[in-house]
């Protein structure tokens, strides 16, 4: 019993050996971690589109608690008190910052056009660079002075 799980034992080191002994014989550089490596630094560069942006946390325009909005197009709803916003009442809101979806640090976030959009149109991890961007393209927002489509309509008021 007992030798026949000795002779077991040494079965699988015999075949552990064998599988770890061609990996360690490698000579030159090894191509493989040089690609990894490339594929590390570009995997998060991040995202851009309204429908991408990162987790949000408001402020509450009745009790000034925090609210969690999770996807750009989420209600907004206060845990606190009984508001319940839609999310194209963003632009309405303080935002108070935004969280890395990647690492969830909290992000640097601004606007590029504060005249045209009411909204953050940037934001960057300086944890793990994520990096998002409202569109690719600002060409539209600055040729013309009107909203441009993707944008989450914004709501009557205006102070
Ligand atoms: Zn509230
Ligand atoms: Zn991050």
């Amino acid at each position: 019993m007992s030798d026949t799980l000795r002779a077991l034992i040494r079965l699988s080191r015999a075949a552990g050996r064998r599988v770890i002994k061609p990996l360690q014989r490698g000579d030159g550089p090894n191509k493989f971690r040089l690609s990894a490596v490339d594929t590390a630094t570009t995997t998060h560069d991040g995202d851009s589109g309204w429908a991408s942006r990162p987790p949000a946390i408001l402020e509450c325009p009745r009790c000034e608690s925090e609210v969690l909005q999770h996807h750009a197009f989420d209600d907004i709803d206060c845990p606190r008190c009984v508001a319940e916003l839609d999310y194209d009442e963003f632009p309405e809101l303080s935002l108070l910052r935004l969280t890395c979806p990647v690492c969830r640090s909290e992000m640097t976030h601004g606007q590029r056009h504060p005249e045209v959009l009411d909204i953050v149109e940037w934001a960057t991890c300086d944890g793990c660079r994520y990096h998002w961007e409202f569109r690719h393209s600002y060409a539209d927002v600055e040729s013309e002075s009107g909203v441009p489509t993707g944008l989450p309509e914004p709501g009557g008021g205006a102070d």
